[in-house]
């Protein structure tokens, strides 16, 4: 057979991101054997499903392995496994020419700090690069389960902006990658520390990884643990092999925050292993995310990724499912429609959130930390699953008036429990910020009576207020909305009010729907409220902003005890009486963070009365 070299240019991304293995990262290189392992698992993985269909690309092979072998006078070391192999088109796809769909994430998320860098790399799916950490160049020879041995390929590069990629003759089926280590980067040919990384790193991959007995023998031995950890049971795992199998999963380089595993029998069979990472991924808030549990049907690597395994508002749990139910030739479309995933799915919520359950019970500051990372998801929850409604908003945190910080942190039970004897309602205050919720003016009356209020100023709050509407019999009622009725509240209508409040009213009547008095403020002059059916101002705003033309109008509360209140009731004058009207309706626009319409006549109103007082 002729064979042709060719040489190629890797894509832009591609070499931005070689340039940077090559020469700025310098902690961690070991990860570089994770990652070339964590490939040939996957490689096996890919072989034996696609086998279940043509057992024939077996090819008398069917036992699945990874090698590791090292040559400490040639300063080379070498992986190979025997999984599905790459065809020509696909080495040129994978190893070259296609910019992965997060190598640009990764590039922009790079922090400059070396150690932590080095860690975002198996995490964003760049991983056989990470090759060139040690290696000057790098040859990749392989041949694809199915086809036959003239149809191998050997590809070859030393990472700087080219590859050279040509047919070869390769009997064996699998992989091989050979790297020629850099001159300082001789430890990695020594059996000794490709050892101990291996165990650290790759403990618990699923198939057996061979090196050579150290005694010179030739003889061959297992290294690593191979067996599915998630099978063993549980009094046999350590919580440090817990936190390894973790990482080596998700390439996350922390220790994950918790993990519940379970094994259940019964009408169906499963096991489950799911994982709460320390912190949120990159892609959390990616419309298109769609991680999931990875799924096993009786051991065997089926999908990545399976997200109808969980529903969207716990899309920051990791782990795995190993089905001994379902059909092994199970497909996404098959999934979508099945009663065992749909029982296994309601299993697995149950199994999450008792997670969550024991953490908030038993480790208080943990939950904090994992609220502060996805609580917003969790947020999520009431409106989504219905039927785990009122656990999950056991699990739900807030800021409030009454609590140190604007850490979220007051549950729903603990406010209920603080609740004065005569109050039947949840008060909240929804803010576009927590500085904006704490010091709206609608609390005023609250913090004189020391009643507590939820601040709110998550975008998803008030969405999630919509389908929480109440909790342990106790609705939700937001500060900034209706009349209270509590009769203690609720101002009488002054007589003398009453032809004031006509008057402003009128001047007004194309900006509010009412003017009323108030005895919601004790330091502010006016705040606007919404009508008990309509939108909130926040909730508006929020609509707004997602594009929606919406016009509700406020009412204007005013509070008869200010000064400025007063002032406008004695005011004769009508052009002042107008500019003191809108100047209070403005403002309390202003203080509940909205914008006004027409700043420039406010600017001028605010002007007119300055001046009054300087000439
Ligand atoms: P990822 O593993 O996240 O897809 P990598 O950079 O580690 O990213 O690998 C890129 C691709 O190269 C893999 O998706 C796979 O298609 C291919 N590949 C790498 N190593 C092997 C291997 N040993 N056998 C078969 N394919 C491989
Ligand atoms: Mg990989």
């Amino acid at each position: 057979m002729t064979t042709v070299t060719e040489t190629r240019g890797f894509e832009t991304e591609v070499k931005q991101l070689l340039h940077l293995m090559i020469h700025s990262l310098y902690s961690n290189k070991e990860i570089f054997l994770r990652e070339l392992i964590s490939n040939a698992s996957d490689a096996a993985d890919k072989l034996r499903f696609e086998a279940l269909n043509h057992p024939e690309y077996y090819e008398q092979d069917s036992e699945l392995k990874i090698w590791v072998e090292h040559d400490e006078a040639a300063n080379t070391m070498t992986i190979r496994d025997n999984g599905i192999g790459m065809s020509f088109e696909e080495v040129v796809k994978n190893l070259g020419t296609i910019a992965r769909s997060g190598t640009k994430e990764f590039l922009s998320s790079l922090s400059g700090d070396a150690a932590k860098d080095s860690n975002l790399i198996g995490q964003f799916g760049v991983g056989f690069y990470s090759s060139f950490m040690v290696a000057e160049s790098v040859s990749v020879r392989t041949r694809k389960a199915g086809l036959p041995a003239s149809e191998g390929v050997l590809w070859t590069s030393k990472g700087e902006g080219e590859y050279t990629i040509e047919g070869i003759t390769h009997a064996s089926r699998g992989t091989e990658i050979v790297l020629h280590l850099k001159e300082d980067e001789t430890e990695f040919a020594s059996g000794m520390r490709l050892r101990h990384i291996i165990t650290q790193y790759s403990n618990h991959i699923s198939f057996p990884i061979y090196m050579k007995k150290e005694d010179d023998s030739s003889e061959e031995e297992v290294v690593n643990r191979a067996a599915a950890l998630w099978t063993l049971p549980k009094s046999d795992i350590s919580a440090e092999q817990y936190q390894e199998f973790y990482k080596q999963l998700t390439h996350d380089y922390q220790d994950a925050l918790e993990w519940s595993h379970n094994r259940v029998e019964g009408k169906l069979e499963y096991i489950s292993l799911l994982y709460i990472p320390a912190r949120a991924p990159f892609d959390l808030w990616d419309p298109n995310n769609t991680r999931g549990l990875k799924l096993y049907v009786r051991r065997v690597f089926i999908m990545e990724d399976a997200d109808q395994l969980l529903p969207r508002y716990l899309r920051f749990v990791r782990g795995l499912l190993d089905s001994h139910d379902l059909p092994l030739n199970v497909s996404r479309e098959i999934l979508q429609n099945s009663r065992v995933v749909d029982t296994m799915r309601q299993g697995l919520v149950k199994r999450a959130l008792s997670m969550l359950e024991s953490m908030a019970q038993d480790n208080p500051e943990k939950y904090t930390d994992f609220w502060k990372n996805f609580g917003v998801v969790l947020k999520e929850g009431p409106a989504e699953d219905i039927e785990n409604r009122e656990r999950i908003a056991k699990l739900l945190r807030f800021s409030s008036t009454h609590a140190v910080d604007q850490t979220q942190s007051v549950s729903l039970e603990a406010y209920i429990a603080r609740m004065k004897p005569e109050q039947d309602k949840i008060y909240y205050c929804a803010a576009d910020s927590y500085i904006a919720a704490k010091n709206s003016p609608h609390l005023e009356v609250f913090n004189k009576k020391g009643i507590e209020v939820l601040l709110m100023s998550d975008k998803v709050d008030e969405w999630l207020l919509s389908h929480l509407t109440e909790f342990e019999g106790k609705s939700f009622q937001s500060v900034a909305r209706g009349t209270f009725d509590d009769s203690d509240f609720t101002p009488e209508t002054d007589e003398a009010f009453k032809t004031v409040l006509e008057k402003i009213q009128t001047v007004l009547s194309a900006r509010v729907k009412g003017v009323r008095l108030t005895k919601r403020l004790t330091d502010s002059p006016a705040c606007v409220v919404a009508d008990e059916q309509d939108l909130s101002a926040h909730m508006e705003r929020i609509l707004r902003a997602a594009g929606q033309s919406l016009q509700t109008k406020p009412i204007l509360e005013l509070n008869p005890e200010h000064l400025l209140v007063q002032a406008l009731c004695k005011e004769s004058e009508m052009g002042r009486f107008e500019d003191l009207s809108h100047l209070l309706l403005d403002q309390a626009i202003l203080a509940e963070g909205g914008q006004l319409e027409d700043p420039a006549a406010f600017v001028k109103r605010v002007n007119n009365r300055l001046m009054e007082h300087i000439v």
